[in-house]
């Protein structure tokens, strides 16, 4: 942590920081500036509030040098995560396209999407059994009759199923049909959750929160890991900010930054992202040039019948097209797909 005193901070203030730090076990290095006091802290695991230093008199900022989250950070597996799901790996060199649609609706339409995904080189299929829509009028899923359907698909086609869990009451009875918890972005701070998924050990696929920084994104996994569970793979589905034009602003950078401070695989949804299908090729190429572990994609036999999210649906030509151009890409940037 270290301190930045304001300008002409008088020498009673230096010292009233210096004992307070002192006094919480900090080792203090001062140096003394022509404009600032700067105050260089090495102490405890456990730091202090910065905030309750900047309120002090004659302190202009204070700043913290270790990140908060500790399981999730890079330095704590400096080589990367990789785990397998059914045999696929995932953090490893190969991009995973896991695709699927919003919602399963029913055996016939989870079975054509498991066939043209596992046709064009996906390894995942998604699909909601229990949906969390912005409106309670509109589809909630077909509950566990729709986890069934979904096996079946997956399996008849080699696929790993990942879906989303919206309560901590629902782990158990779906454990048997899930390969991959999905953690919505409604529920990334849904702490009750975390903590019950952090004693399973099915993987989970925590999804960034529409207002949640990158930091509270990991501070979230870390809740995963530091009850257990290490099977942890991160997915930026875009931000809300004050652009209308797209649904949500697909943050891409959050791709390399998280790489930067995570040891943790990191996927792309371009999908929720943007939330209009004609954007969602652009976004999950430029995702997979950044350095994406995977892609997390929307793909329905027929979008504009779908009883969720059909206009951010790629009709199926458009998906298989997707893959071929993401096998370039991927490439480029020294893997494959
Ligand atoms: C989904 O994947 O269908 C979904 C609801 O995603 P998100 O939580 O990112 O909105
Ligand atoms: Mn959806």
């Amino acid at each position: 942590m270290f301190v930045v005193m304001e300008e002409g901070a008088t020498e009673i203030q230096v010292q009233g920081v210096i004992d307070l730090l002192v006094n919480e076990g900090f080792t203090v290095h001062r140096s003394t500036g022509v404009v600032h006091t700067v105050l260089g802290c090495v102490g405890p695991k456990e730091e202090i509030d910065p905030r309750a230093i900047e309120l002090m008199d004659g302190v202009k900022e204070c700043h913290r040098v270790m990140a908060p989250y500790k399981l999730a950070s890079h330095r704590f597996r400096p080589g990367g995560t990789r785990f397998e799901v059914r045999g696929v790996e995932i953090g490893g060199d190969r991009v995973v396209a896991i695709a699927g649609p919003c919602s399963v609706e029913n055996a016939d339409q989870i079975e054509q999407c498991a066939e043209l995904v596992a046709r064009a080189g996906g390894k995942g299929l998604r699909g909601g059994a229990f949906k969390p829509p912005s409106s309670p009028y509109s589809f909630e899923g077909l509950g566990e009759e729709g986890l069934r359907m979904m096996r079946t698909a997956a399996d008849r086609n080699g696929l790993f199923v990942v879906t989303e869990v919206m309560d901590h009451t629902q782990i158990g009875m779906m454990e048997p049909y899930v390969d991959v918890f999905q953690v919505g972005a409604r529920n990334m701070q849904n702490f009750n959750l975390l903590k019950e998924l952090s004693k399973s050990r099915t993987p989970v696929l925590l999804k960034r929160g529409i207002a949640a920084t990158i930091e509270e994104l990991l501070l979230s996994a870390e809740y995963l890991l530091s009850g257990g569970n290490y099977n942890v793979i991160l997915c930026e589905r875009g931000i809300r900010t004050f652009e209308s034009y797209t649904q949500n602003t697909m943050d891409i950078s959050a791709i390399p930054v998280v790489k930067k401070l995570s040891h943790l695989p990191i996927m792309a949804d371009p999908s929720h992202g943007t939330g209009r299908r004609d954007k969602v090729i652009p976004m999950a190429r430029a995702a997979v040039a950044a350095g994406a572990d995977g892609i997390l994609v929307e793909v329905h036999p027929t979008p504009d019948r779908a009883l969720s999210d059909g206009p951010q649906s790629l009709y199926p030509e458009q998906f298989g097209e997707l893959m071929r151009q993401l096998k370039m890409i991927a490439a480029a940037v020294g893997r494959s797909i």
